[in-house]
């Protein structure tokens, strides 16, 4: 073990984790592309890219000089009374590639914060218009949004994370996705008992992700739209997982056509290097906001929102989409994982297989020994983290075949064990 690992893992407390029994971490000492080495020279592959963030591999440099470049002239600078042109470049080029409509960018620092922040928004847009019973928010079974209050309260609520907190949440409606018909019928049956009390309708279009990688289709999306419609209620997209071309397209949403009124951006806006999120509204919910009285203002603003080497970051990581065809090489990827992680179909305890862009799942039942299986995938050197019942790989867009190969071969080798 290195000094600082001695000295300082006492006084750290990990995510998700129970400390007293979970093994201790490893100790990682540098990056590069699709590499992680470890403080004892031992070196991985990566196949989750950081939860999803490191789209373009580790220390990519033109990123990396970017936010360098930034640093000299400003790291820093309030966004209370000052813009600066790093995020006012970024929140046009956002505007600029998603989907039609979508025109103002609200940033943040993390996830749970956009969710957050377009909760806060969908509310405020009834309450500016006076109208005072529409508070709750229909979100969906296997769903993830964050680990904050607001954000808790709308995850599945049997999904694990956060059942110790059942009854002291806030209390909103989690009901299964629309998919087929019994489920669309349900759905039907409970919007037209409660749509008057709800303010908008929250998803992750196309692949629940931390929730369990569970799939769903356009058609879905697209009925979740017409309900909105036909409700009035605001459709809020959480691309925080789906966004910058996980699923083989830039965003879910555009890919069934779908134009929500909100969308939320995370994880992968700065590929992988520095903490930045956003809410990006439509002009009919900014519309809501726009007005004569001060308590019609949008009352949230980070300490580091907009921050200028965040923003550089993910101006330079829109410039690598542009220059390279990363949603060629998620499509890619998607294709190889489908038929290499196929491999561990009819394996005993194997209970589904899916690939979609570049996000590859093995579903196991019943749910393996966590600690036990990622142990094994460090000692094959690749770095897979199953949560619950889920192998799922994630890895950067730019990852090599060969790396890709290594990491299913790992996959199918310690499932097969
Ligand atoms: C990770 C995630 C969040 C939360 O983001 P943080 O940056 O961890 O707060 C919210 N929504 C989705 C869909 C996510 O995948």
């Amino acid at each position: 073990m290195t000094d600082w690992f001695e000295r300082g893992f006492p006084h750290i407390w990990l995510p998700y984790t129970q400390m007293k029994t979970a093994p201790a971490p490893l100790a990682a000492a540098r990056t590069l592309g699709s590499r992680i080495t470890l403080a004892d020279g031992r070196e991985l592959i990566d196949g989750i890219a950081s939860w999803w963030t490191a789209v373009h591999g580790y220390n990519h440099p033109h990123i990396v000089e970017a936010i360098q470049k930034q640093a000299r002239v400003m790291p820093h600078v309030m966004l209370g009374g000052l813009l600066h042109e790093q995020a006012a470049t970024l929140a046009a080029r956002l505007v600029a590639i998603l989907p039609g409509g979508l025109t103002r960018v609200f940033f943040s620092d993390s996830g749970s914060v956009a969710v957050e922040v377009a909760m806060k928004m969908a509310t405020q847009y009834w309450l500016n218009k006076n109208i005072r019973k529409r508070t709750k928010f229909l979100a969906f079974k296997g769903g993830y949004h964050g680990d904050t209050f607001a954000t808790m309260a709308v995850c599945d609520p049997e999904e694990g994370m956060h059942t110790l907190f059942a009854g002291i949440l806030p209390e909103h409606h989690v009901i299964a996705l629309p998919r087929e018909a019994e489920t669309a019928a349900a759905f039907d049956a409970f919007l037209e008992r409660h749509a008057d009390e709800l303010a908008g309708i929250l998803v992750e279009p196309l692949v629940q992700g931390a929730g369990g990688m569970i799939f769903h289709d356009e058609h879905t999306l697209r009925r979740l739209r017409a309900a909105a419609d036909k409700y009035e209620l605001l459709l809020i997209c959480d691309e925080v997982f789906t966004g910058f071309g996980r699923t083989g397209a830039m965003f879910a949403c555009e890919a069934a056509g779908v134009a929500p009124d909100i969308v939320t951006l995370g994880k992968g806006l700065t590929g992988g290097t520095l903490p930045l999120a956003a809410t990006v509204a439509t002009q009919k919910v900014f519309d809501a906001f726009w007005s004569d009285d001060p308590s019609h203002a949008l009352m949230h603003g980070p300490t580091y929102m907009g921050n200028a080497l965040a923003c550089a970051a993910a101006n330079a990581s829109l410039d690598l989409f542009e220059r390279e065809n990363r949603l060629r090489q998620a499509a890619d990827i998607g294709e190889f994982l489908g038929k290499a992680l196929g491999r561990c179909i009819g394996l005993p305890n194997v209970a589904d297989v899916r690939a979609r862009g570049a996000v590859g799942v093995v579903e196991l039942d019943p749910a393996p020994d966590l600690n036990a299986l990622k142990r094994r995938f460090v000692e094959e050197g690749v770095w897979v983290r199953p949560f619950r019942n889920i192998v799922y790989l994630t890895p950067a867009l730019t990852i090599g075949e060969e790396d890709l190969e290594k990491l299913t071969s790992s996959i199918v080798r310690v499932l097969s064990a």
